[in-house]
């Protein structure tokens, strides 16, 4: 009976394991699609809860008071702060998130390197490769190094969002690429010295401090220098190192879920990066070096000046579209500022009673985090059949009747397309100035996240209804109801 249930608790772990890295492959599938996203989330969710349950039955006995209390505090400040968090405010807690995963599996690396050292601080005892493994000792500094480069590289980040360092403005220190190159050979010197050289116990542990010393600085250098205009694809490529940190644990602690599970993160965050960089025509390299904000802190265009603006209030708008038959509304940053997502449903069923037509043009980048008015629209319970991507729609504008922009800018700017000059020039765009009338609303003509002029504003067919998104789409349903 004892074999029996010996041999039944050495499957059980490897058997949930399977399973819940079957279940984080079909969640992360699922999460692909807004429709079925939820449901992705529960899969991904329950998965974790398996390899939990796999980690307890493979551990044996364990001491559950500390799990408990940690588990306990973890979960209410996740809960409250998940419940509290204001949509705008999700890029700075996925940075936040992503800096705690690094964290975590830096500090499992310290915890395997602290238990394989001798309790014989000044003698020589042989190196941390000769206690721990040549191959343990590579992947728990590699842990350790990404782990803490993501650790304060996503404060930074957050810092930066929130706007608390320097505005989230660029950092540009004076030969930074040097300082930059010359730490990360101090770093991986002190890895290689704690790892292969030193032998005693002291001397290893004083290599592995400023190892993770360096390490840490080396995350803040990177991260500064860029504006906060390209922080969300800062936040994203570290959410890669955080799963990339993640699997190096994995190795460290021969743990093969935690592999499967830190490569899936790691290879979702640098897809994700890639396709932000495409939707905002830069480079990945360029990323990786970070010294991209330079471009793009918002400094690249002083021309914010504006001739030829025609505007008109809610009423003049609600008149010029009785005789619609097609309407396209382009959300952006602004909709999330102003919470206007049910707003802008309600006036979409106000127009479809009145036989026109309603669709939603959705930009890659349009907000601030890929899928960010996905998410919104969802929450309005806006039909997901309405929502068009840009290059399914972009031929359809100049066949549309009215096009609403709602808080939207950069990602209308017909000068991505025209101007040479311009910063964001290559960035592809939704083409609504090709409609027969674009309504642009928001509050003044102050730039949006590239800060740089909107020729869209000039156009001749656009009217700008100055306010604020809520407000605006309040005032233009009232009036189209008095039509
Ligand atoms: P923008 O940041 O270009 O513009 C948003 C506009 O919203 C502003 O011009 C602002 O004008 C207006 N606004 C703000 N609050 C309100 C309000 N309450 N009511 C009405 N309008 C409001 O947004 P876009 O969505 O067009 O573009 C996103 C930008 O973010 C792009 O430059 C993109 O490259 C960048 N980005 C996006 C990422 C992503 O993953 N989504 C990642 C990295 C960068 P005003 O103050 O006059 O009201």
């Amino acid at each position: 009976m004892n074999t029996f249930c010996e041999s039944l608790s050495h499957m059980a772990a490897p058997l949930l394991y399977l399973f819940s890295a079957t279940l984080f492959i079909l969640g992360l599938k699922r999460l692909g699609k807004v429709r079925t996203a939820t449901s992705g989330n529960n899969l991904a969710a329950v998965g974790m809860l398996l390899a939990v349950l796999g980690t307890l039955i493979e551990m044996g006995l364990v001491d559950y008071q500390w799990m408990i209390i940690g588990v306990l505090a973890g979960s209410l400040v996740g809960a409250v702060t998940a419940y509290k968090v204001p949509m705008t405010s999700m890029p700075e807690m996925v940075a936040l998130f992503n800096g705690f995963g690094g964290a975590a599996s830096a500090l499992v690396s310290l915890a395997v390197v602290w238990a394989s050292l001798p309790d014989e601080g000044l003698v020589k005892t042989g190196t941390l490769a000769s206690h721990l493994g040549a191959t343990e000792t590579v992947t728990s500094a590699a842990s350790i190094l990404i782990g803490a480069i993501t650790l304060t590289g996503s404060l930074i980040a957050f810092l930066k969002l929130q706007g608390r360092l320097n505005h989230g403005k660029a950092i540009l220190l004076p030969a930074r690429h040097a300082a930059n190159i010359l730490l990360a050979i101090t770093t991986i010197a002190c890895a290689a010295w704690a790892g292969f050289f030193a032998e005693t116990p002291l001397d290893i542990v004083l290599g592995i401090l400023a190892f993770s010393a360096c390490a840490l600085l080396l995350g803040i250098l990177l991260v500064i220098p860029i504006g906060g205009a390209d922080m969300p694809v800062v936040v994203s490529l570290l959410n890669s190192y955080s799963g990339i940190a993640a699997a190096a644990t994995g190795f460290a602690i021969g743990n093969q879920l935690l592999i499967i599970a830190g490569a899936l993160v790691g290879a979702a965050g640098i897809i994700l990066t890639q396709i932000m960089c495409v939707a905002m025509n830069r480079s990945l390299l360029n990323v990786l070096v970070g010294g991209f904000g330079e471009q793009s802190s918002g400094e690249g265009s002083t021309d914010t000046e504006y001739t030829t603006v025609t505007s008109c209030g809610a009423e003049e708008a609600a008149m010029l579209m009785e005789n619609v038959e097609s309407v396209i509304v382009v959300p952006g940053y602004g909709l999330a500022v102003a919470q206007a997502q049910h707003t802008v449903r309600e006036l979409a069923t106000l127009l479809e009673a009145r036989n026109i037509t309603v669709r939603y043009a959705i930009h890659p980048v349009a907000g601030r985090m890929p899928g960010h008015m996905n998410v919104l629209l969802a929450e309005a319970d806006v039909p997901y059949e309405q929502l068009v991507e840009m290059d399914a729609i972009n031929p359809d504008f100049k066949n549309t009747d009215a096009v609403i922009v709602l808080g939207a800018n950069d990602v209308v700017n017909p000068a991505a397309a025209n101007d040479k000059a311009s910063p964001i020039y290559g960035m592809p765009i939704l083409n609504v100035h090709e409609a027969r009338t674009v309504f642009v609303i928001k509050r003044s003509l102050s730039p949006g996240y590239a800060g740089i002029k909107n020729t869209l504003f000039e156009s001749d067919n656009t009217m700008m209804v100055f306010g604020d998104a809520k407000k605006v789409l309040q005032d233009l349903i009232k009036e189209i109801k008095e039509l």
